[in-house]
């Protein structure tokens, strides 16, 4: 598909969107509580873009403003072939690109992990959960913990800067987290804590894991020196430095702190489907369009999907019935 020379997209609320997070597939090998059911059926292969379709996508964002592109899943690197995405959005780097990154559960790293830093790639997000063996295989339903930690450890050799996500469970993680902090210090992770969003239905209810991070931070405070650092990504989360580390931690607090106003972002789901904001059905279906269309008509999908971007999310950890009925892993997380 030609890409031609896009305009900016910015939305209704005149935010310039200049990050996109592109979903390569609903797919996992773990089931994480927060995330999935047990039991998730997931997409048919040919309702999910091909990784040519994928790349064509990613090169249409870059000839309209995008700098970032963070590409996620589902697992990323479970898809098959991943690797030709990688280098050909890696390629970008420099001509329109600003940044390559990938949020990954860790499982696959240790193959992938050089890869990734020859293509350009130079920061990476890892979720995990926690340090426990026996906990970590609870919170995900089967994983396996010595992989991820070889994952993480060859993706510092490979020359990766790490961030890990870790999302703060209550009565699950509470207990370990300034132990995965003072971790991360020796490391030399950043680490980002996030609280449980109400997205799709996970057998079971979220409410009692919700742990406000106000508190957390509070608790925090009494071991660590936390600095507030002034980095904005244009996301949802706020940032401190650890005092005589390098490291900075991260909270991402959809539900006690409403971070729109300066929201820089649309997410791609696997399928094509772009959605404006994380808590809402706004959407385009693109997938019809790259396979049909052309060029002009999935420009003009992203305009209509840009003018009717919604001002701000409303979760609620409360309310019966999760805030979209979609799940993390197909919007991308
Ligand atoms: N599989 C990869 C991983 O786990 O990093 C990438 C996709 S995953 C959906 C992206 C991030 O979303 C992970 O850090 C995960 O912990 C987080 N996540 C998933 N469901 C969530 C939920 N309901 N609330 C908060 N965070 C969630
Ligand atoms: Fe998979 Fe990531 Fe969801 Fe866990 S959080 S089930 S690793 S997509």
């Amino acid at each position: 598909m030609e890409t031609g020379s896009g305009r900016a997209m910015i939305d209704g609320y005149g935010r310039r969107i200049s990050y996109v997070r592109l979903s390569v597939t609903d797919r996992c090998d773990l089931r994480c509580r927060y995330c999935m059911a047990e039991a998730m059926t997931f997409l048919p292969k040919q309702d999910i873009l091909s990784l040519e379709e994928l790349g064509a996508l990613g090169e249409l964002f870059i000839a309209r403003g995008v700098t970032r592109i963070r590409l996620t899943g589902g697992e990323p690197l479970v898809r098959r072939g991943i690797e030709t995405l990688i280098e050909r959005l890696g390629a970008r780097i420099g001509h329109g690109l600003d940044e390559l990154t990938l949020t990954t559960n860790g499982t696959q790293l240790v193959r992938f992990a050089p890869l990734l830093f020859e293509a350009g790639v130079r920061r990476i997000n890892v979720s995990l959960d926690s340090r426990d063996p026996e906990r970590f295989r609870h919170i995900t339903r089967r994983g396996e913990l010595a992989q991820v930690l070889a994952g993480i450890d060859a993706a510092k050799t490979a020359g990766l800067r790490i961030k890990i996500n870790m999302v703060a469970l209550n009565g699950l993680n509470d207990d370990e987290i300034g132990d995965m902090l003072a971790w991360c210090t020796d490391e030399g992770h950043d680490l980002t804590l996030i609280e449980t969003m109400p997205l799709g239905d996970v057998e079971g209810d979220r409410s009692d894991r919700y742990l406000p991070l106000d508190r957390v931070k509070r608790e925090l405070e009494r071991r660590f020196e936390l600095i507030p650092s002034l980095a904005r990504t244009g996301g949802p989360a706020r940032y401190w430095d650890v005092a005589r580390s390098g490291v900075r931690l991260g909270l991402i607090t959809p539900l006690t702190n409403n971070f729109c106003a300066g929201c820089n972002r649309i997410r791609v789901a696997a399928t094509g489907t772009v959605y404006g904001c994380l808590g809402h059905d706004q959407k385009v279906e693109l997938r019809d369009l790259l396979r049909r269309g052309g060029t002009e008509a999935v420009n003009a999908a992203l305009d209509r999907l840009l003018a009717g971007k919604p001002e701000r999310h409303r979760f609620d950890i409360a309310a019966a019935a999760p805030a979209t009925a979609r799940h993390m892993s197909v919007t991308g997380g």
